[in-house]
């Protein structure tokens, strides 16, 4: 199969693969999206196929509009419309994950076996035109090869994906560049599975203004180890380059660290990069600096984990994901 890569002038094209049961890839404000039609059982299927991703590990279904939830969940009861209707308020569109009890309709491939399904509601207009063309929300996990960083451009997509999807929407780089914070608001207390750029600050505004008891980490457990995964971020392995990601606590630190890894490429805050061997660290950044390593033959990337960037609990979270061992 040959990769066709589409600008945004061809959403209908990109809609007309979709709506045959073929995968696209396309923009999202956080990474690239690998999209297929929700209520299509074989597309969803062959999502896990293209990017190798394990079977359990549950999709996020992304709509347009917030009245598409009536297609893929099931009612509300009082206390979750509740807290869904203040967090869509404040946050969506956006990158906003919501996790609610699913429609009957939502096969075992999108929710990999669980009673729930996880929603978001997209803001890049991309995304939107193109799941509008469609007329259904599309499922869509990262468009990248399971285990590798998430991708944040359409040569991203190319690099781990060609060949094996129909189409790449391009849209430029991902404005936000780290995955969609999650959150359960089935549980009590209402609980983020994946830390994201929307922080437990602002998500507890919202709730504290409702009379909701404040939002709290889920427990992944030792060594990140969890059975039935709530969220699959916390099970697999993710966002890791070829090269060794190595965490160092100053400039100096990672200095040393490069003399017995040659060749490393270091990230650090934007005030140290030069451009050439010390790259800016940010959350839009990350992921295409951890695949310029690998495309530039870096044995390693020492990230420089100054008091800033550790206050950072999602971009913490990916660079930890990205240093533990395959
Ligand atoms: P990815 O699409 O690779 O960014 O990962 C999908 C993410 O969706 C996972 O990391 C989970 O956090 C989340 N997710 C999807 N469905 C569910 C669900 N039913 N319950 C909990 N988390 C979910
Ligand atoms: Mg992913």
């Amino acid at each position: 199969m040959t990769t066709r890569l589409l600008t945004s002038e061809h959403i209908s094209e990109a809609a007309h693969l979709l709506r045959s049961g073929e995968l696209v890839a396309f923009p999202t404000e956080t990474v690239y999206g690998l999209g297929a039609r929700v209520f299509d059982e074989r597309a969803v299927k062959r999502i896990f196929l293209a990017k190798g991703r394990p079977s359990d590990n549950p999709l996020i279904v992304h709509c347009a509009e917030k009245a598409d939830v009536k297609s893929v969940s099931s009612p509300l009861d009082a206390r979750t419309q509740q807290i869904f209707d203040a967090l869509y308020a404040a946050f969506c569109p956006g990158a906003l994950t919501m996790i609610l009890p699913k429609h009957p309709n939502i096969t075992d491939a999108v929710t990999g076996g669980l009673s729930s399904v996880a929603v978001r509601f997209p803001e890049h207009p991309v995304a939107q035109a193109l799941i509008r063309a469609v007329g259904e929300p599309l499922v869509a996990p990262s468009a990248n090869r399971s285990g590798y960083p998430s991708p944040t451009t359409a040569q991203h997509v190319l690099h781990d994906l060609e060949g094996r999807i129909a189409a790449v929407l391009d849209g430029g780089s991902c404005e936000v560049g780290i995955e969609s914070t999650v959150v359960n608001i089935l549980s009590d207390p209402l609980t983020i599975l994946r830390p994201g750029s929307i922080t437990q600050e602002q998500l507890n505004a919202v709730a504290l203004a409702q009379g909701f008891t404040p939002f709290v980490y889920a427990d992944v457990g030792k060594d990140n180890q969890m059975i039935a995964p709530q969220s699959p971020g916390m099970k697999y392995r993710h966002y890791a380059p070829d090269a060794a990601v190595i965490l160092a606590s100053s400039l100096q630190e990672s200095f040393e660290l490069a003399k017995n890894h040659h060749p490393a490429l270091i990230l650090a805050d934007a005030a140290f990069a030069n451009g050439t061997s010390i790259l800016a660290l940010s959350e839009q950044s990350l992921y295409a600096a951890l695949r310029t390593a690998d495309e530039q033959g870096f044995r390693a990337v020492i990230i420089v984990c100054d008091e800033t960037i550790q206050q950072n609990i999602a971009l913490m979270n990916r660079i930890t994901k990205a240093a533990s061992r395959r």
